[in-house]
Formats: structure tokens, C-alpha cells, sequence
């Protein structure tokens, strides 16, 4: 069978994107699969004959295979590998060995964590996140589809295998697709069943670990764990190893936190999509790729449980309070290594000479990481040190030592040509190594010796791939050489001999070398495997070196920005004096601000001109109690926080356009899912809802909004509005209450003073706004009066010049412009209630040009205008 046609062949048997297959030293892709790699690679394509026809062919070198798929993987690709199998015989066979996915390759370039997902649908949800790389495997419960989704985008997975039930359930696709950047993966559909789930996951983590997590065998949770296992079972076996623990994730444990909620607060990527000028940026001083992904799992886990918080808070606090040991322990653990990393690659077999010297450096930091929290008292007493109580430092010193005793200081990359290991370690190592040393020295003093016997001056002895030991001598002196020595080459200035005694030498040599790279790897792979069994032990040594990075890190944060320790309490009390946005108060001057909700003050209505600082007020709040919910300190004066269950935010579709993102039915729906999920103890943070459809429809679904959330879900909650009428409900409900972005009139300019104050905006800022530029007076006069009788009737009359009678009413209770009984054109006015074609416009034209006449541009973003000039084309095109 030719070589294509085998590709081929292999490639129907795999439900991979892409196929590597090895022919001799290269992997080769062809058809298709060469020109998509030849496109991520960056590879040649060359032809390749068959049959009359010519496929496309692109290839890597054996070696460099890892690096090319790591790629491959990295930008979604399945990819499977098919090795030769040499059978003996003349004919070589191949099989795929392995497949490379997104979610359970383990040679990834990056530090950061790498999910595969598993999501099953029954009356509930279940879910199970592993992590192949560090050994992580979680499994949750979600009552509904969005908490599965909101939990799918906490993890971010790189691949997600739908159960069977899923897979035509488009809205839940499209969701997921929407939401995550993950492969998606259809992964047989019986490894979801339960009997075979369970099955699976027993084998893995033994008989009882289900019931240990009190997760029922037959549960959404545990199809989804054994599916997961399957999976990986089904790529590449040897993968499983690594996976050592079953954890328990609940969704109750932590601040339910929305996709929305999770994007709009910037947590991990601002809303552009750039992880640069992201909460989780700015917070980042860890020193180690572990110590990062444990903190960015922290801020987008935010914890409900005040006893960890303030254990957490107390750590934090001592290590800030010691910037001495702090800097010690930051130094120390900058030279750790990616231990969970590390060790599943030990556990899966992975692991080279290099692998585990980086795992034996990365335990001699554990006693002076010690040694560093020791060095103060305080931070000796403080819950820091008891991140090393989990940890069993015995174990670790042990599988220290004895890398210690074993590694060479400087291994090579390769396994079987021996230098892995050191002397000393291995009686029988040793004999090879001494029997070496002595051919070695033999050899050495061969030239002298010789030298000397001969009378010869130009003689040396080398060794060279073609012509193996060799004594070289010079032209003029070959007369001298001795019967023995048999010629192999003869060079123009020099000529190569072999003796008999020689040769035997070589042939001793060699056996040893080959019996040393033999039993070094032997004894590499027992001494990789002894590592790997205690896996577990290691990562739990590189989890608590994470969380002592991260913790030192929100300490190194709240030391250099004057952060402090909020006082967390069960109540729902929220109060925050002289609060800041961790990320704006890193580039701007920032004005502090505080927020106090209580008695009377359950829903705050936000209201100041455009850009006086509305949404970032609001932001800086929801941060503000993330944080503290993280544990860390906060950007504050003072801050006392009841915990929170959730936090949710909205921005109104309006502010979202910029970047294509957002529709009025997505924030609608969002509004729908906010006003079901939210409880008391949420909060909610609401901006400009229902900006983004027409002026009275966007009033009545935010007043309707207030209502409801004020009286129904007694979430704390932040609005910030441009819709002024809504401040008249701190009147009429008990505990709304206004706020307001102060901005001031100087010489004619506007200064925005960034300070929040109690009340409503003065509303006739905008009137003296207009004052200022130098708007007629009968205009400026006439629009005050126009806002008093707002204030008081909600409704206005339309007038023309003095003497003549009414025309229209503004009614703005009821949304409508009524045409008045008596209007009658008496004159050639104008006016919205003048029904008459004379000018040639039809009524929609007309309502279009009377929107654009009341457009302020000076109060109006770009982003609007741009969406209102659409709305207006859209319209005058019906
Ligand atoms: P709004 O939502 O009212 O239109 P934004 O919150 O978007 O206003 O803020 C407008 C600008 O003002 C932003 O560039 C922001 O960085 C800045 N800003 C907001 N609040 C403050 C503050 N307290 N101190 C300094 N600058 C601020
Ligand atoms: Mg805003």
C-alpha cells in the first residue's frame, strides 16, 4: 500500500482535524492536512505522487515534532499521531499512538492553566474541569444552563466534550461558542452513560472517591467526570497518570460572578480583549508561572466563606507588614519551577533528566521559603506559615535528597546515551563508570607511551565516527611505525592506524558506553517512576508555593498602593470611605470616593453628565468588594463589606457598540436573568439600562426595573441613569436614594470633579450649560420654565408665538405627544403636531429631522451619534 493511501486510510479512522504520520525520520501530513499546517507552521508543502494523482505533502523532523503540535494545538487542532511500529519483518506498520487535543496535550508552551471540559445535561447540570498539565480535576454541579455556563467561562476551557444530549442543542452551542474559545469535541457518546462513567472514574480515583465528595454515581457531575476520563484515556493513556486528585468544585463556595459580570469587570482582559490593563495585570507581582495562575484563579473565584477570607486577610496583612521576610520569600520563589506541572509530567512518564533536577531545585526552596516566614515573628504567628502545614515537608526533603543523590549536575536532553546519572548512586553504574575511566586513562597515555617506545614525534590517538580509535602519525615518520599497527587511512600529511590491542580496547569501550546508557536509562526510568508516585505530595509542595507567591503578591500590592484591610461582616452592610479603582488609580489622579448603603439606601441612583465618572464610581465598588472577597486588601481609606453572593453588572447595549457586542434584546435578557438570579445579598450594578431602545420605552423598563429589584430582590444595587425622571423614585420608594457625579461651572467651562455626592444632579446643568454658550435668553428662559413644569406635572405644553392657543402636549407619564383639541395651523408654523405634507416630507422624515434637531452633540458620545445616525437611516429607508 502506498504512503498516501495508509495517511488516508489512518486519517478515517480518527475524528482528529489533523494527522501526522511518521515515515522514517520526518512526520509527514498530506492532502489537506499539509496545506492547514503548512499555514499555522509555516511550513513548505512539496508533492507527493500517487497513483497518477499528486497530493500535497508538508513534513517535520521526528525530533521536533513536540514544538510543531504544541502550535497546532495551542490555535484548536486535534492532532493525531501515527508512529511506526517496526514488526521485525521487512514491512513496517503504523498506528496512531496519540492524539494531541486542546484540552489534553501536555507539552504546552504557556503558564497558564489549560481546562478540557465535560458538561452533561439531566434534570440538572454537571460539569468536570481537568487540567492535564497540573493534574487538576474538578467536578461541579449547576442547577441551571446559564450557571453551567457561567461556570464554562470561569474556567475558560481549551476543548469542551457536550454530552450526547447536548450536542443538538443549538442554543446551548451557540451560547458556549459565544462564550468560551474553546474546540468543541464529540466524544463517544456511551462514555457519558452512567454505569460506564462511574466506571471510569473509579478506576482513576479508586472505589470511594465519589461518595468522599458526597457526589451520587449516577449524577450529571460524575457522567461528566467519567467522560472526561474516557477522553483522556482515549488520546493518550499514558496522560491519566498525572491525574491524582478529584476535587469538589461548588459554585455556592464562591461569589456567583456572570460571563457578563466577569468581562464587564475587566477581570482577566479588558473589554477590548487585551489581558494588559485587566484587574488581574495590575495585581500581578508574582515571580513564578504557578503562583500567576493561582491568583488569577482567585479573582475569578471570589470566595463567600469569611473564615477562609480572613484567613486569607491575615496572611496578606503580615506579609505586607513585612516588606524584609516578603522580599526574601518573593526571591526564593522566584526560582521555582512549575512543580504541578512538573510532577504530572514525572507521573505520566514524560519527565527527562532536566524535568526532575527543575523539580529537585524547586524543593530545596520549600525550607528556605521557610526559613523566610521564620525570619519574622509576626509573620511566623500570622496564617502564612500554615500554607506549609499542608504541605509534607519530610516527603519533599526526601525526594530531594535522593534526586541529589542520583541527577548529574549537568544531564543531557537525551535518555539513553547515558550522563544522567551521578556516581556513587548505583554499584553497578559505578563499575561501568570505573571500567571507563580506567579504558579512558589507558587511552590518555597510549600517545605518550607510544611515543616513546617509537622514537615517533608527530603521533596522537583521536577517535572519529568513520574510523573509530586511531593512531595518527606524521608522514615523515611512518618508517618508524612498527609491524603491528595495520593502516586505516591515509591522509595527505598523515596516516591512521588500528593495533590489535587497540581495537580490543574499542570493542571494551564500547560495550561500556552501551551498557551505561542501558542501565542509566533503566535506572532514569525507576528513579522518574519513584518521582512519580509521589506526585501528589508534589504538587500539593507546588500548590502551597503558589499560594504563598500570590498571597505575596497581594501583599506587595497593597503595601505600594495604600491599600487596606477591609472589615468583613455577615450583615449586608457596605460602606466605603475613600474608595478607588485598583486599575484608573493606576494611571490617573484619582479622586476618592465613598459609598455607603444602609438604612434608606438599598438602591442607589447614580446620575452627572456624560463622562463625570458614573461607570467608574460604579466598577470601583463592585471591585472593591470582589477584592475583598478574594481576600486581598482593597483600594480604601476604610471599607466594611457584608459578603456578597453574587455580583452582577449590566451595561446598557448602548455603551457596549463600540464594540460590536451587544444587542438590546442580549441586554434585555440579561436584565431578565439579573431580576431572577440576584438575592438580598447580591449586588447589582446597572448601567444605563435601557438606553438602548426609544426614550420612553427605555424610561418605562428602568423605572419598572427599580420598582422591582427595590421591592422583590433587595439587592444592594448602583444605577447609573441619564434618565433624570428616575431620581423622583428616592420620593416614593423608601430606600432609593440618589447620588450624584458633582461637575462644575468655571469661566465657562465645565470641570468634572470626580466627586460623588448625596442628591440628584442639579437638573438644570444642562440648562446653564446652555446659558453659557450663549443661547438667546427667551430660549434659555423658556427651557427653565419647560424643566419646572416637568418637575412638577411631568407634562408640558407646545406653544407657538404668544398669543396663540396650545398644540401639543408633552405628557411624559404617558410617553406620548398628544396633538391638542384646539391646534388648528393657523399660521405657517412648523410644529410636531402640523400633520400637513407641504413640505414634502412624510412623518417618519419629519420625526427623524426633529431627533436629529434635539440631538446634543456636545453631551452626546460618538458611540451614540454613530448608532443614532444608523437608526435614522434605518429609518428613512422604510
Ligand atoms: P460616565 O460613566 O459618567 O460617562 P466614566 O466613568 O466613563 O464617566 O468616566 C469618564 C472618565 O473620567 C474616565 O476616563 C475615567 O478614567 C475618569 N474618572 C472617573 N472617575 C474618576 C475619579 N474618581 N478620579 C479621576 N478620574 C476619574
Ligand atoms: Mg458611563
Amino acid at each position: 500500500m502506498g504512503i498516501v493511501e495508509e495517511f488516508l486510510d489512518l486519517k478515517e479512522e480518527t475524528d482528529a482535524d489533523l494527522l501526522a504520520m511518521q515515515v522514517g525520520d520526518f512526520y509527514e501530513f498530506f492532502a489537506e492536512d499539509a496545506r492547514t499546517v503548512a499555514d499555522v507552521l509555516d511550513l513548505q508543502v512539496s508533492e507527493k505522487s500517487a497513483h497518477g494523482s499528486s497530493y500535497p505533502m508538508a513534513g517535520v523532523p521526528v525530533d521536533d515534532l513536540t514544538p510543531y503540535v504544541a502550535t497546532l494545538v495551542e490555535r484548536g487542532y486535534r492532532v493525531a499521531v501515527a508512529d511506526q511500529i517496526e514488526d521485525g519483518a521487512d514491512d513496517i506498520e503504523r498506528e496512531i499512538t496519540r492524539v494531541a487535543t486542546p484540552g489534553t496535550f501536555v507539552d504546552v508552551t504557556g503558564a497558564d492553566a489549560r481546562y478540557l471540559a465535560a458538561v452533561v445535561r439531566d434534570e440538572t447540570w454537571g460539569l468536570a474541569f481537568v487540567d492535564v498539565t497540573t493534574g487538576q480535576f474538578h467536578v461541579a454541579d449547576a442547577e441551571t444552563e446559564t450557571d453551567a455556563l457561567t461556570e464554562l467561562h470561569r474556567f475558560s476551557p481549551e476543548e469542551v466534550l457536550p454530552g450526547p444530549e447536548l450536542r443538538s442543542d443549538d442554543d446551548f452551542l451557540g451560547a458556549l461558542r459565544e462564550r468560551a474559545d474553546a474546540t468543541l469535541t464529540l466524544h463517544e457518546a456511551a462514555s457519558f452513560a452512567p454505569g460506564k462513567a462511574a466506571h471510569s472514574v473509579r478506576e482513576q480515583f479508586g472505589d470511594g472517591a465519589l461518595d468522599s465528595l458526597g457526589v451520587a454515581s449516577d449524577s450529571p457531575a460524575a457522567r461528566a467526570a467519567g467522560a472526561a476520563i474516557d477522553y483522556v484515556a482515549a488520546t493518550d493513556a499514558g496522560v491519566l497518570a498525572s491525574l491524582t486528585r478529584l476535587q469538589p468544585y461548588r459554585a455556592d463556595d464562591h461569589v456567583e460572578l456572570d460571563a457578563t459580570t466577569q468581562r464587564n469587570l475587566e477581570l482577566t482582559a479588558t473589554m477590548g480583549g487585551d489581558g494588559e490593563g485587566s484587574l488581574f495585570a495590575t495585581l500581578d507581582h508574582t515571580v513564578s508561572a504557578a503562583g500567576g495562575r493561582r491568583l488569577q484563579a482567585w479573582l475569578t473565584r471570589p470566595l463567600r466563606d469569611r473564615a477562609e477570607l480572613e484567613r486569607r486577610q491575615a496572611a496578606v496583612g503580615a506579609l505586607a507588614d513585612a516588606p524584609l521576610a516578603r522580599d526574601a520569600l518573593r526571591d526564593v520563589l522566584g526560582d521555582v519551577y512549575d512543580l504541578e506541572r512538573l510532577a504530572s509530567r514525572a507521573a505520566g512518564g514524560r519527565a527527562d533528566a532536566t524535568d526532575l533536577l527543575r523539580i529537585r531545585e524547586t524543593l530545596a526552596t520549600l525550607p528556605e521559603a521557610a526559613d523566610a516566614l521564620e525570619s519574622d515573628p509576626d509573620l511566623a504567628a500570622s496564617p502564612v506559615s500554615e500554607v506549609l502545614d499542608g504541605v509534607d515537608r519530610e516527603a519533599a526533603e526526601g525526594v530531594r535528597a535522593e534526586l541529589d543523590a542520583a541527577l548529574a549536575a549537568d544531564p543531557p536532553k537525551t535518555l539513553r546515551e547515558g550522563g544522567l546519572l551521578r556516581e556513587g548512586y548505583d554499584d553497578e553504574l559505578d563499575e561501568l563508570l570505573r571500567e571507563a575511566r580506567e579504558h579512558e586513562e589507558w587511552l590518555d597515555g597510549l600517545a605518550s607511551r607510544e611515543k616513546d617506545r617509537l622514537g615517533i614525534t608527530h603521533l596522537q590517538v583521536d577517535r572519529n565516527k568513520t574510523d573509530g580509535y586511531y593512531v595518527q602519525v606524521g608522514k615523515s615518520e611512518t618508517d618508524a611505525v612498527p609491524d603491528e599497527y595495520r593502516e586505516v587511512k591515509s591522509l595527505k600529511n598523515s596516516t591512521r592506524y588500528t593495533t590489535e590491542e587497540l581495537e580490543e580496547r574499542e570493542r571494551r569501550i564500547l560495550r561500556v558506553e552501551e551498557e551505561r546508557g542501558d542501565l542509566e536509562y533503566e535506572l532514569f526510568d525507576d528513579l522518574r517512576e519513584w518521582v512519580g508516585e509521589r506526585a501528589e505530595a508534589l504538587q500539593r509542595v507546588g500548590r502551597a508555593l503558589a499560594e504563598l507567591d500570590a498571597l505575596a503578591s497581594l501583599a506587595e500590592h497593597a503595601a505600594a498602593n495604600r491599600w487596606v484591610r477591609p472589615d468583613l461582616v455577615d450583615g449586608d452592610d457596605l460602606e466605603i470611605e475613600g474608595g478607588r479603582h485598583p486599575v484608573v488609580e493606576q494611571t490617573t489622579e484619582f479622586v476618592p470616593n465613598d459609598a455607603r448603603f444602609g438604612d434608606g439606601r438599598r438602591f442607589l441612583v447614580v446620575t452627572g453628565p456624560n463622562m463625570s465618572g458614573k461607570s467608574t464610581y460604579m466598577r470601583q465598588v463592585a471591585l472593591i468588594v470582589l477584592l475583598a472577597q478574594v481576600g486581598s486588601y482593597v483600594p480604601a481609606d476604610s471599607a466594611r463589606i457584608g459578603v456578597v453572593d453574587g455580583i452582577y453588572t449590566r451595561v446598557g447595549a448602548l455603551d457596549e457598540l463600540a464594540q460590536g457586542r451587544s444587542t438590546f434584546m442580549v441586554e434585555m435578557q440579561e436584565l431578565s436573568r439579573i431580576l431572577h438570579a440576584a438575592t438580598e445579598r447580591s449586588l447589582v450594578i446597572l448601567d444605563e439600562v435601557g438606553r438602548g431602545t426609544a426614550t420612553y420605552d427605555g424610561i418605562s423598563i428602568a423605572w419598572a426595573a427599580t420598582e422591582y429589584l427595590h421591592n422583590e430582590v433587595r439587592a444592594k444595587t448602583l444605577f447609573a441613569t441619564h434618565y433624570h425622571e428616575l431620581t423622583a423614585l428616592a420620593d416614593h420608594l423608601a430606600d432609593v436614594a440618589n447620588v450624584h457625579v458633582a461637575a462644575e461651572e468655571r469661566d465657562g467651562d465645565v470641570t468634572f470633579l470626580r466627586t460623588v455626592r448625596d442628591g440628584a444632579t442639579d437638573r438644570s446643568y444642562g440648562v446653564h450649560v446652555a446659558d453659557l454658550a450663549g443661547v438667546p435668553d427667551p430660549v434659555v428662559d423658556r427651557s427653565r420654565e419647560v424643566l419646572d413644569r416637568l418637575r412638577d406635572e411631568k407634562a408640558v405644553e407646545a406653544r407657538g408665538s404668544a398669543s396663540e392657543p396650545v398644540q401639543a402636549v408633552f405628557d411624559l407619564e404617558s410617553g406620548e405627544v398628544k396633538t391638542g383639541a384646539e391646534s388648528q395651523p393657523a399660521t405657517g408654523t412648523e410644529s410636531a403636531a402640523d400633520g400637513g405634507e407641504a413640505d414634502g416630507l412624510g412623518s417618519e422624515a419629519r420625526e427623524v429631522l426633529d431627533d436629529l434637531r434635539d440631538v446634543d452633540v456636545n453631551e452626546t458620545p460618538p458611540v451614540e451619534l454613530l448608532s443614532r445616525v444608523q437608526e435614522w437611516q434605518r429609518r428613512l429607508d422604510e
